[in-house]
This record gives structure tokens, sequence and C-alpha cells, in this order.
């Protein structure tokens, strides 16, 4: 007899339809607020319209995570304290890393990286657009302040079929802010990369502001402001504001658009939504994906190019965003299943099949290394 779970039963089925409708409605709602005007936006949601790729040629997957990510553990956390059953495993992680090594996570300092490769993560973004819109896919993924990614896919796959991108953490107001940069010229990319780390070591706003502006000199170059109303570094929800209206003030002419997110609550993109109209910037579709569920939000274009597509966003401001039906899934299991994809044993791994080699903490002496090694020391000097 198989098993029977929850995800099976009448009641959930019945849970799913009645929130995929509803979600449906209010993102529906959205596409009345507003046509015309200099910024031109649609919104739909593919288990609703499953037509509404009709007639387009390319679906865009901006804003995905590889192995080269560093992800805070307050990723995590953040979310374990919304939701308790989250909060729970991890506590079981936390008891288990005492228990086997006396060692006390340390949530600043210590980081993991998402499960996919570079290439597994590429893949499964094109895949998804090409076997569930049967569109043509390009990929734009984003580490943390760094293009490895991309480096190492150009090394074997057609350099125009892989843009260099990168999502950098901004300090900005006494906050953070995460910039979305897609399509950094490759000769100039590693220089560029560069000084946007001199600026984040040491934050004077008219490094920001120069890097800023030139990159908006190229044409070919996509911003982003990725998530603006998530206070992902806990500055708290006024400072946090503040922060983006000062930025927009001083900077936003540099930005193209606004991050409409996948992996985001449809009332904050709501919200970024209006944002959005308010400084008359685009949204943008952005998966955030860091686990193994390919990009929820992606984007409609008639582009046969990146930089097509890019010159659609900045010129004309014309948008077609495309919610994908993982969306209409709770957030809390979406993001309890990252947490077990990042944990998962992945024997194929480069990194490591375990997780715990996968994750990184202070040693004793405060260098960071993977916590299998720091556990199998331990039980070794125990001996
Ligand atoms: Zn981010
Ligand atoms: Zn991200």
């Amino acid at each position: 007899m198989g098993t029977f779970t929850y995800t099976q039963s009448a009641v959930y089925s019945l849970f799913m339809l009645v929130r995929e409708t509803v979600i449906a409605y209010l993102l529906f709602k959205l596409t009345k607020l507003e046509q015309g005007g200099h910024v031109q936006r649609k919104i739909a949601c593919l288990w609703k319209e499953p037509r509404a790729p009709e007639g387009y040629e390319t679906a865009v997957s901006l804003h995905g995570h590889t192995n080269c990510s560093k992800e805070s553990l307050h990723f995590i956390a953040d979310f374990a304290d919304k939701f308790g059953l989250l909060r729970w495993f991890l506590s079981l992680k936390e008891r288990k890393a005492m228990r086997d090594s006396s060692i006390r996570f340390d949530f600043d300092r210590a980081y993991w990286t998402p499960p996919l490769t570079p290439n597994a993560a590429y893949e499964l973004e094109f895949d998804q657009i090409n076997e569930k819109l049967a569109l043509n896919g390009i990929v734009s993924l984003t580490d943390h302040d760094n293009i490895q990614a991309a480096l190492s896919l150009r090394v074997h796959q057609d350099e125009a079929a892989v843009p260099i991108s990168i999502e950098w953490s901004v300090p900005y107001g006494g906050d953070e802010l995460h910039i979305g940069l897609h399509n950094l010229p490759a000769g100039d990319a590693p220089a560029i990369v560069a000084r946007m780390n001199e600026y984040t070591g040491d934050p004077r706003e008219y490094i920001l502001r120069e890097i800023l502006a030139e990159l908006n000199a190229r044409p070919d170059v996509l911003i982003v402001l990725n998530h603006p109303l998530w206070d992902i570094a806990g500055a708290g929800s006024d400072l946090h504001c503040e922060a983006v209206n000062s930025f927009m003030g001083k900077l936003g002419q540099h930005i193209h658009a606004f991050e409409l997110g996948g992996l985001r609550s449809w009332e904050e993109n709501r919200a970024v939504y209006d944002l959005a109209a308010e400084w008359n910037v685009a949204v943008i579709g952005g998966g955030d994906r860091h686990g193994c569920e390919p990009s929820a939000c992606l984007n409609l274009t008639h582009a046969a190019s990146f930089p097509e597509f890019i010159s659609e966003v900045r010129t004309h401001k014309r948008t077609n965003v495309l919610f994908m039906p993982q969306y209409a899934r709770p957030l809390w299991e979406r993001m309890l299943q990252v947490v077990l994809d990042a944990t998962a044993h992945q024997p194929h791994n480069p990194a490591g099949a375990h997780w715990d080699a996968r994750t990184f903490h202070p040693d004793p002496k405060g260098n960071l290394r993977p916590l299998s090694e720091l556990w199998r020391r331990r039980l070794r000097s125990s001996k």
C-alpha cells in the first residue's frame, strides 16, 4: 500500500485551490490598476492563465543563486522566526551541533552555500522555461558579490548565452540594499566587481554613485533593486523604508526596475508594485532561487537576446511578469523546502555530499572551515 501524505489529502487540495484563486485574483487586480503612462507592465499567473506565454518567444529567469554564493545563516533564521516549524527544524540542527562538537552557531559569521552548482542551476532554469512554457530561455544567475558562476559556465558554453551578473549587497544609510546587476561587460567585469567590493568594505557614497552611473551609461546593463521592501539586514522597517527612499531620491535615476520576487509574499510584492509606480520604474520578475525549486517568477518577452530584453525594460519600461504555479504554494512550505534542499545528501555535489561540508563556521581561531572538519577534529581530539 502506498504512503498517503497531508499534501495528497482532499483538505490540502481544497486549501490550495482557494489559495491559488485568491492569489491569482489579487495579482490580476494589479494588471487593472495601471495600463499606460510611461510604464507598461503586465502580471500573469500561469495556473490561472495557462495561455499567458502564447505569442511570446522567450522567457527570462533573473536572480538565482548557486553554490558560489555565501549565504548568511540569518536568511534561514529570519524565516525560522516567522514560521514555527522551521524554527523547530533549525533548533534540531543547533542541538546536533552542540551535541557533536560543543559548537554554538555563530549566526553572524557562519554561512552556507546553496546546493546547486552553476551548471545545475542554469539547466534547472533553462529546462523549466523549455518544458513548462515551450519558449526560448535566457538565464541570468546572480550570486552574492561574485561572478564565479558565469565565469565557470563560460568556459564550456556559448558566452552570449551566459550573461555575467551579480547580486551586490550594498551598505546604505545604516542598512543593506541588494542590487541586481545583469549583463556586465565581460572584459571589465572583474574590475567592476573589485570596485564594488571596495565600496562594500568602505562605503563612501561618491564611489557608489560613480559605479552606478558608469554602469547605467552602458545600454546593455540592467540595474534592478532586488526585493526593495525586504528588511534583509534587520534594520527595522522604518529605517529600511527611509534607506530605500533616500537611495531612490539620490541614485534612483540609475535604477531600471524594482523586483517582484518569487520567494517574497504576495503582500510584499503588491507593495513593491505600488512603490515602483511612485518612482516611475518598471517592475520585473526575479526568482531569488536558493534551493532546487526553479524560479517562481519569470519574465515574458519578444526579445531574441538578453540585450534586446534589457532594451525593452530600459527604453520602453515594458515588462510582462509571469508567476509560476509554485508561487501559489504557502511560502513557509517553500522556505522549508529550501532548508531541506540545502541540507539534503548530495552525492554528486563537488562541494561535498553532506550539508555540513557545505556549511562554514569559524574554528576556535576564527578561521572559517566546513562544519564537517570542525566536527571531525572535535571527535578526534576527544578520543
Ligand atoms: Zn537579495
Ligand atoms: Zn538573492
